[in-house]
């Protein structure tokens, strides 16, 4: 799979990409028009979002506030759609706000509601921490119905699901079957709370497995990411 970031062109690793999606869609007996890919271009400069863009892809994602301001502010002529999938600070919620179309990164109350309270509804999706380690982001699983609650008594957000990033040192598949069961228990207090942001470039297809329907895929798609800070 790291063959050739350099050789190959962004179009031909996005085909491949979305065809081994599909293939693992097909394999799960899933539709594959039913998964999200979001092209995640953090460190990436606004000109890949564009070229990206002009491959069709729709759905961009990006974790750091500022950064992401800017690029989805120097593409604003084009229609897409931003994921905020970072840890985020109450005091960058509004900017966050002003450009995205979702945040997958809500991990406690307060954040819920510094991009709450307005009318514009925004899709959110609640983080479930799958290490022991309080700063990998998200809240612990008994935390989690909580979280969702409040959530739903925010206005001005809409709960879509939960999201989570799986841990090193353990099977993608047995991480992604945790985050299923915490769904299948979000859905008991929120109906349309059914959707799952999970899956990275190097699982994907695990999360796939398990139901994921939002893919937060970077470097398979767009290649090694330039050095950063
Ligand atoms: C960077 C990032 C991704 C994409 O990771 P890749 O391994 O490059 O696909 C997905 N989710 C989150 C939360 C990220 O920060």
């Amino acid at each position: 799979m790291s063959e050739a970031f350099d050789v190959d062109s962004l179009a031909e690793r996005l085909r491949r990409v979305q065809e081994r999606v599909a293939e693992a869609a097909r394999s799960a007996g899933r539709d594959p028009q039913q998964l999200t890919t979001i092209v995640v271009t953090k460190f990436h400069p606004a000109s890949m979002v564009r070229e990206l863009s002009e491959l069709e892809v729709r759905d961009f994602g990006e974790n750091r506030a500022q950064e992401a301001a800017a690029k989805a502010s120097e593409t604003s002529d084009l229609p897409l759609r931003w994921h905020f999938i970072g840890q985020l600070q109450t005091n960058k919620a509004k900017l966050v706000r002003g450009f995205a179309s979702a945040v997958h990164s809500i991990d406690r109350p307060a954040l819920a509601d510094a991009l709450g309270g307005d009318d514009r509804e925004l899709d959110c999706f609640v983080q479930l921490n799958l290490t022991d380690d309080p700063a990998r982001g998200g809240v612990a699983r008994t935390e989690l119905e909580p979280l969702a609650e409040h959530v739903l008594g925010t206005r001005g957000l809409r709960l879509r699901g939960v999201m989570a990033v799986a841990p090193l040192g353990e099977e993608p598949r047995r991480a992604f079957a945790r985050v299923r069961e915490a769904s299948d228990a979000l859905r008991t207090i929120a109906r349309d709370a059914d959707q799952i942001s999970a899956g990275m470039s190097g699982d994907f297809e695990d999360a796939i497995a398990e139901g994921a329907t939002h893919l937060r895929l970077g470097t398979a798609i767009t290649g090694k990411r330039p050095d950063h800070a």
